[in-house]
């Protein structure tokens, strides 16, 4: 059978293309290596804007009754300790809350969806990195469980295959010569955190950052990134590398005191931020495409945004009679840096303040004394444009 448009990965880009997809009528197979539900390194801070994503998609209510926890700030602590709030109001486009809930339980919210739209979704299959064109039609091929191989082809296909897709390489790779600083992401549950009261809290610490946000089932998310040196000082040891990242700041230490771990940790990395360079004749959205700061807690909606936006350059084309996957790519690129060009431009800038312990402390005393400096640097990560026009 050749479908319209195959996708690669059911993430939140992969789910939202194909759902927006089928109710436009499009035969549409979804194809996904793991088996749902999948834990996944992630903060699970679902930021404001998301909202209305899931209102088109018709998941708000789902979402809620799957036990998302509501948090109205966020507290960010300077490594020595000092804080500075944030209240989600700035960015809430009219929602008084953000939302965290786990990737495991979100992710197949947004599968489930996919499949009622009338999306084929194959969970257990492994795309490799294969592909050939021929005339109008591309042609995949990947093995279901390991096992068998099996190919398909359709007119599009999308890469929604996250940060390590086996179709695009980072634009800009990272300096071998700076190895030790190279950052790697970890993730873990932790019951018993007392005193979040509807907020996340962010910390900082001398080489890396990480937050904590309650999710369903009273559990809290902590996760953070930190140095590959920091991980290789800790010697595999977790409660070592918990002093040297989140307890070495006092305030984190303070909230985390008393809690327990619970279940496996969860680790990625190195984190290569920005635009990749994908294979020709595919379309690539989420992060497969470029990879946003996760301190911006933005990802989640880039996904689900340019999931959105692909599905709807994808409809007006072929409604047009355009087929061209080349001319689609191009016309998509130019709405998504039009959109989300000037956010990954500040993104890359507080990264490069972030990282530096001078001028992140003086930032921090600057923004402890001036609230209105910290909205101004708030907004700029949710910035809408950028070089090209609509
Ligand atoms: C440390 C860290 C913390 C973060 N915290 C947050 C946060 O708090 N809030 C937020 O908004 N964002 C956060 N992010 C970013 C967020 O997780 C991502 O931006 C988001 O998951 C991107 O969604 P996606 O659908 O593009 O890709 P993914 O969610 O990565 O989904 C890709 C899917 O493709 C599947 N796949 C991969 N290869 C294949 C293959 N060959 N064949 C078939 N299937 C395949 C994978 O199994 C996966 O299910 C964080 C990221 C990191 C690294």
């Amino acid at each position: 059978m050749i479908y319209d448009v195959i996708v690669i990965g059911a993430g939140p880009a992969g789910s939202t293309v194909s759902t927006f997809l089928a109710q436009n009528g499009h035969r549409v197979l979804l194809l996904e290596k793991s088996r749902f539900p999948r834990e996944k390194l992630c903060g699970e801070f679902i930021t404001p804007e998301c909202l209305d994503i899931f209102e088109r998609l018709n998941l708000r209510q789902r979402l809620f009754s799957a036990g998302a926890q509501l948090i109205d700030k966020w507290r960010l602590f300077t490594p020595d300790g000092h804080s500075i709030e944030v209240p989600l109001e700035w960015i809430a486009n009219g929602h008084s809350h953000a939302i965290c809930l786990t990737r495991a339980r979100m992710d197949l919210i947004l599968l489930e969806r996919a499949r009622e739209a009338g999306v084929e979704a194959r969970e257990g299959f492994q795309v490799s990195p294969r592909f050939h064109a021929e005339n109008d039609l591309k042609f995949i091929e990947g093995k279901a469980d390991g096992e068998t191989i099996e190919r398909f082809s359709a007119r599009i296909v999308i890469d929604a295959s996250g940060r390590n897709s086996p179709f695009s390489t980072p634009a800009q790779q990272p300096d071998s010569r700076f190895k030790g600083s190279r950052l790697f992401g970890c993730k873990v549950f932790l019951r018993g955190v007392e005193g979040l009261d509807g907020s996340g809290e962010l910390f900082f610490f001398r080489d890396g950052y990480g937050g904590i946000c309650n999710v369903e089932g009273d559990r809290t998310n902590l996760c953070f990134l930190t140095t590959e040196e920091t991980l290789r000082q800790a010697r595999g040891d977790r409660e070592k590398l918990l002093d040297l990242t989140m307890r070495s700041n006092p305030a984190a230490r303070r909230r985390l005191k008393g809690s327990i771990i619970e279940g496996e940790w969860h680790g990625t990395g190195p984190i290569i931020y920005g635009r990749n360079r994908s294979t020709p004749g595919l379309l690539a959205i989420g992060d497969a495409n470029a990879f946003i700061d996760p301190f911006t807690g933005s990802g989640i909606l880039l996904a689900l945004t340019s999931g959105e936006l692909a599905a709807k350059v994808i409809n007006e084309s072929l409604a047009a009679g355009v087929n061209d996957l080349g001319a689609i790519a191009k016309r998509y690129n130019i709405l998504h840096r039009a959109r989300f060009g000037l956010r990954f431009q500040a993104c890359a800038l507080l990264r490069s303040l972030v990282f530096k312990p001078l001028a992140r402390n003086a930032l921090a005393s600057l923004l402890a004394r001036h609230h209105s400096l910290m909205k101004i640097i708030t907004l700029s990560t949710r910035q809408q444009g950028g070089l090209f026009s609509e």
